[in-house]
């Protein structure tokens, strides 16, 4: 039973990451396709003004607390999650034990030629992971069909989609009933680009202090227009909750 807690009208699941990590592994190996997502105070706030894609999200079978704007909403309205569980770490958790499984996995996204170095950069430090096949993020309507029958041919059972939100959440809910083999789709943002070297992480000090989206945005200052959506986020949860509080 899954236990999920509103987070502006987004289902946010109640998990440790390796609660997440437990769950993942078994929808891998259970059939029928299910979805993770991954929301950040990014993702919410877009699905908060999109209620389309707030559906979209809560069709889910997993959304984790990704980013620390989200755990601490969550405490804020009462309801607080046991600990951020970012989407990146949780792919690294099940590629290292899929490595062990031998399941195939498929890199979907990201710019021409991202996903093939990033199977290669996994393939050194995941021994054994069975990379099945990769495709780019940049793609017309006509080809969709084309990378879905490549997704199916390949065998795979992980699908990552690495798409950028909402493309990747919309990708995924409207196509997962085509996907003949896959067992689980996850969508994961920037990490073939994490994966392959082409972005950085960072660093685990900043990791540990929260503060992983200050590093991101120090590297990245073009972004501010997307880190504006993390004060406004916090703003609105902390508005809905005194209107809550008003009213009860
Ligand atoms: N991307 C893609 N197709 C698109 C738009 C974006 O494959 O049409 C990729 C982009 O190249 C990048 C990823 O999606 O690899 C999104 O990265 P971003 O850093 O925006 O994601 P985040 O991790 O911040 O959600």
């Amino acid at each position: 039973m899954r236990s999920t807690i509103d987070i502006l009208g987004v289902k946010i699941d109640k998990i440790s990451a390796g609660y997440a990590l437990r769950k993942a592994e078994q929808m891998v190996r259970t059939p029928g396709v299910s979805t993770i997502f991954t929301p950040n105070p990014e993702i919410v706030m877009a699905a908060y003004e999109e209620p389309e894609f707030k559906e979209i999200l809560n069709s889910a079978d997993m959304c984790t607390p990704d980013g620390i704007g989200v755990v601490y909403a969550a405490k804020i309205i009462g309801t607080p999650v046991p600990e951020r569980v970012a989407g990146f770490d949780l792919v690294c958790g099940l590629l290292d034990s899929l490595r062990k499984t031998g399941e195939g996995v498929f890199l979907f996204g990201a710019k021409p030629g991202v996903a093939e170095a990033a199977r290669d950069k996994l393939c050194e430090k995941y021994t054994g992971l069975n990379i099945a096949g990769t495709h780019n993020g940049y793609f017309s309507d006509e080809d969709n069909d084309k990378i879905i029958k490549e997704i199916n041919e390949s065998g795979a059972k992980l699908l990552l989609v690495c798409l950028g939100a909402p493309k990747q959440e919309k990708w995924i809910y409207t196509n997962k009933d085509k996907l003949e083999n896959v067992t689980l789709c996850m969508g994961v943002g920037g990490a073939l680009d994490v994966f392959a070297g082409v972005a950085k992480r960072a660093p685990e000090i900043f990791i540990k202090c929260n503060l992983e989206w200050f590093y991101r945005f120090c590297k990245n200052p073009s972004r501010l227009g997307r880190f504006a959506a993390l004060p406004k986020f916090m703003l609105t949860v902390c508005k809905n909750e005194k209107n809550k509080r008003s009213f009860s």
